[in-house]
């Protein structure tokens, strides 16, 4: 009998381990230089050498989206639409600041936010989207922006599955299209501080809120406008802020895993590869690959089984976990949880491209440091369950 094997598990290396252990010896463990040089070199990666984007780290992407919504001045009377298909950080951040969800279906072949429906759902109360690019299968920002054409309507990317992933030769956070992006580093994410997380954004005016609000409200540089020398206890609160920033020893963790997250990437992409081929002629949907010359992150490999399978996916979970493959599901839909369905009063029939899909969908393990072995395990595993 093999080890039990995990649907997920974080791939942290000698390196990540020194350079942690390294910031605990400098003694300093809040946020400070290891924080700052992680922003330089994110805003790096993900913007190429373009410039012009401003990172924030934080200390999860829940924060990170709420710092996001809050710095485009979100409020009570505002509505921000986000897909069903999501976690429901996605959503909660919006009850935050007082304001609405508008939940939307998604698009069966993606199930990524369905364009068309999001289109119909804009009302004159409509401030934001925020955009889910589900297991790291970027969506069209270049759509979604055109179909908002000649409004005020912000577009957040929750780009929590997205590191690294591009379309049309974009990356996801490098904001061509889009306000804000949002990252999680979580410790299932496809780099990781453990908890954390990083905002990207062009808009000097969002990051620089986002970076007062992710410290108590503290504006040093308002202060400076009054007193022509600034002694280094002064500070002056402009505002009731958040505790979000991301400590030192994380974004030491996080800068490693930042250097080694395409390498890390691409090993999920074989045993992607290898799952696409090895379950080919089951009856059950694979996820979408992405277009040929775009950069899928693999975070997720979601298959949905259909009406044709042998048995159904509870039975195939259990299964799964009997012969020691851990599996999970992405999602159980924002209608379906019992706060979203009464707060808002959402009936299942709106949302019939996620209702099949919830039914149907499974997570199989994907993680960088699965071996051939462990997906060929899962391969056979499936195969005996489905043929
Ligand atoms: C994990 C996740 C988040 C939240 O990330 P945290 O860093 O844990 O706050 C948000 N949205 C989606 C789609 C996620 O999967």
């Amino acid at each position: 009998m093999s080890a039990f094997l995990p649907y997920s598990r974080p791939d942290i290396g000698e390196a990540e381990i020194e350079a942690v252990t390294a910031t605990m010896r400098s003694g300093w463990l809040t946020t400070g230089p290891a924080a700052a040089a992680f922003e330089r070199e994110f805003a790096e990666y993900v913007g190429s050498d373009e410039g012009g984007i401003h990172a924030i780290a934080v200390n999860s992407a829940t924060a990170g989206l709420h710092l996001a919504l809050e710095a485009l001045g979100i409020g009570p009377e505002d509505e921000v639409i986000v897909p069903t298909w999501t976690f429901t950080a996605t959503a909660e951040v919006i009850r935050y600041l007082g304001a609405t969800p508008v939940i939307v279906d998604v698009d069966p072949v993606t199930l990524n936010i369905d364009l068309d429906d999001m289109a119909a759902a804009v009302g004159p109360r409509t401030r934001a989207v925020i955009v889910v690019h589900l297991a790291g299968l970027s969506l069209d920002m270049s759509r979604v922006r055109s179909l908002l054409a000649g409004t005020e309507i912000k577009i957040i990317e929750d780009a929590a599955h997205a590191l690294p992933s591009s379309t049309g030769g974009t990356m996801v956070g490098s904001l061509k299209y889009s306000d804000v992006a949002v990252f999680s580093f979580y410790a299932n994410k496809t780099m990781t501080t453990g908890e954390g997380g990083m905002i990207t954004t062009r808009d000097p005016k969002v990051a620089e809120r986002a970076r007062v609000m992710r410290l108590h409200g503290i504006d040093r540089s308002v202060f400076d406008r009054y007193s022509a020398t600034t002694p280094s206890w002064a500070y002056d609160v402009v505002a009731p802020g958040f505790k979000y920033n991301l400590p030192d020893p994380a974004a030491a963790l996080g800068r490693v895993q930042l250097a080694r997250a395409r390498d890390m990437r691409d090993k999920r992409a074989s045993t992607a590869g290898r799952y696409l081929t090895g379950l080919a002629g089951l009856p059950l949907t694979p996820p979408h690959p992405g277009a040929p010359h775009d950069l899928h992150s693999w975070h997720l490999f979601v298959v949905r089984l259909t009406s044709e399978a042998p048995i159904n996916r509870a039975r195939f979970i259990q299964e799964m976990s009997t012969a020691g493959i851990g599996t999970s599901v992405h999602f159980i839909p924002l209608h379906r949880h019992s706060y979203w369905r009464e707060f808002l009063g959402l009936d299942h029939k709106r949302y019939p491209v996620a209702e099949a899909a919830f039914r149907a969908a499974v997570s199989l393990p994907i993680f960088s440091r699965m071996t051939d072995a462990d997906t060929q395990r899962v391969i056979e595993t499936t195969r005996d369950l489905l043929s």
